[in-house]
């Protein structure tokens, strides 16, 4: 009980600390460095857990295997990174998407994914600058995973 508790939080804190959405064999990764006992079946479980409680929200995007993230973040969308499959948050969107809705319909909601090459495949040559780009972005409320 009291290793199932231990592991349950090192799952949670993954998601607070990397506010981009994760694949179960990311989250094993990065929650192993304080659940060393973790295995990817107690990961799967945990977020299947976390997601009924609500606490984590499924994010199915087309063609990607099913990532999860914290539940309640405000509005935004995803960037897919085609290099290196990583999926970024993008705090942005399209203003002009009401106007897209038929003559009377009520749209309750949308989906948009972006896809291209993130900032640090395209500066891949030195890590340090990619570090610097990715800090410029972040400040520009782009969020990313490591
Ligand atoms: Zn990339
Ligand atoms: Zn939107």
């Amino acid at each position: 009980m009291q290793r199932e508790t231990k592991q349950r939080e090192a799952i949670r804190l993954v998601f607070e600390r990397h506010e981009a959405p994760l694949l179960p064999a990311e989250v094993l990764r990065l929650a192993r460095r304080r659940a060393r006992s973790l295995s990817l079946a107690t990961v799967y479980r945990t977020l299947n857990a976390l997601a009924r409680e609500k606490v984590l929200r499924l994010v199915a995007l087309p063609g990607e295997a099913p990532r999860y993230e914290l539940a309640g973040k405000r509005h935004h969308h995803h960037f897919v990174c085609r290099r290196c499959r990583k999926v970024f948050e993008v705090h942005a969107c399209a203003g002009s998407i009401r106007r897209m809705v038929p003559k009377g319909f009520v749209m309750d909601g949308h989906e948009i994914t972006l896809y291209g090459a993130c900032w640090g495949c395209l500066t891949q040559n030195s890590r340090r600058k990619t570090t610097t780009a990715n800090s410029k972005l972040a400040g520009a409320g782009w969020h990313f995973a490591k």
